[in-house]
């Protein structure tokens, strides 16, 4: 069987180092282990207007934003088809037949949807598209074939209503369609990545972020000013290190060569964290030593990204021919769902046949 990757991102602003830990860094690692024969990346800008149908603007906005952030990570388009999801508009029509095989219940139940509707404010006026989004989901993933969906933890729930639906298509309608497995980041730190502010989520929709395409001065500013153990006053007072961002973010990216250059004292994350439990260790420290640590990180990603934006025709040139891609494969999978489920009348005559 051959081995595809589907993931992507919803144009709803630029890309944040939530995202980069979450799921991006694991799209390159795939990426470059050559174990993949196809991968595709979409920019999502359809199900980015299931909740901003009023802001259409600010989706079209973001699709260069997405793409250079892509690009800024290295994402290879030698390697991976970057693609527009409403270029491909077979994807709507599977949305359309699947959502058949899927109950309002079931779609209520998934607790994503459930705590995005509350973050949204729609508990009493909920648009259809965006409830049925994990629907449409499943078109995006199915529509590819894949068998890998690298994303982050919140997409869990959307991966196993993906895989009902796969289930029932192929029990209803004959063996089509292809069940995809979730890959999720091997660091616990990554796969929830908090906002500065300390929320449980860095999220382009909070405000709580550090984008990868802030300038230096930027990170340093949201560094310096991040939420920490409220009840570390004074530098002799004991820590907290479970669920303080800055040891978090610690987790998600330093490497133990970051100690030797920028804070020699110690050898290692677990000795830091220890210093703090006991008290006598000051959170500036801290953070400047993370200032370094995402500095590092981070440069390189800025000036690659950079380097694209002097390029943008290209830019648009390789989405326009990654559509166009994406394009073919979906209208081969859409033909083989109709075909299995006999509603490809003109096909050879097929209508005339029993
Ligand atoms: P929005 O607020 O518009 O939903 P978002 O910041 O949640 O934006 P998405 O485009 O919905 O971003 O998510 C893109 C991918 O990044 C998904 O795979 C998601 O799981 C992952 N992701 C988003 N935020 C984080 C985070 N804070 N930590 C780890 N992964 C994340
Ligand atoms: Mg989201």
């Amino acid at each position: 069987m051959k081995q595809i990757i589907l993931t992507g991102d919803r144009p709803t602003g630029r890309l944040h180092v939530g995202h980069y830990v979450g799921s991006l860094k694991e799209r390159v690692e795939l990426q470059e282990s050559g174990l993949y024969d196809e991968i595709y990346i979409m920019i999502a800008d359809a199900q980015a207007l299931t909740d901003n149908a009023e802001h259409p603007e600010k989706v079209r906005q973001n699709i260069m934003n997405v793409a250079l952030d892509y690009l800024g990570v290295g994402i290879d388009p030698e390697k991976s088809t970057i693609f527009i999801q409403s270029m491909v508009p077979e994807l709507t029509e599977l949305t359309f037949y699947y959502m058949n095989l899927v109950t309002v219940s079931r779609v209520q139940r998934n607790p994503t949807v459930k705590s995005e509707i509350q973050q949204r404010g729609f508990e009493t006026s909920i648009p259809v598209g965006f409830f049925c989004y994990p629907i449409s989901q499943a078109a995006d993933i199915t529509a590819f074939h894949a068998t890998k969906v690298p994303v982050g933890e919140d997409q869990l729930p959307m991966l196993e209503q993906c895989k009902e639906i796969v289930a029932k298509f192929n029990s209803v309608y004959g063996e089509t369609l292809t069940e995809p497995d979730i890959v999720l980041p091997g660091n616990k730190a990554c796969l929830r990545l908090p906002g500065i502010d300390g929320k449980a989520k860095m999220s382009k929709s909070l405000g709580n972020c550090i984008y990868l395409s802030d300038e230096p001065e930027e990170i340093k500013k949201k560094i310096m000013s991040m939420y920490t153990d409220p009840n570390h006053i004074r530098v002799e007072d004991p820590g907290t290190v479970e669920g303080n961002p800055v040891f978090t973010y610690l987790d998600a990216f330093c490497r133990p060569e970051y100690f030797e250059e920028f804070l020699p004292d110690y050898k290692s994350l677990d000795e830091l964290k220890d210093h703090y439990r006991r008290g006598g260790l000051g959170d500036v420290k801290i953070k400047k030593f993370l200032n370094n640590v995402m500095q590092e990180e981070l440069r390189p990603i800025r000036e690659r990204r950079k380097s694209w934006e002097a390029r943008l025709p290209e830019v648009y040139e390789l989405l326009k021919a990654g559509s166009e891609k994406a394009e073919r494969k979906a209208a081969e999978t859409l033909k083989e769902v109709k075909h299995a489920m006999r509603i490809d009348y003109f096909d050879d005559g097929n209508l005339l046949k029993s």
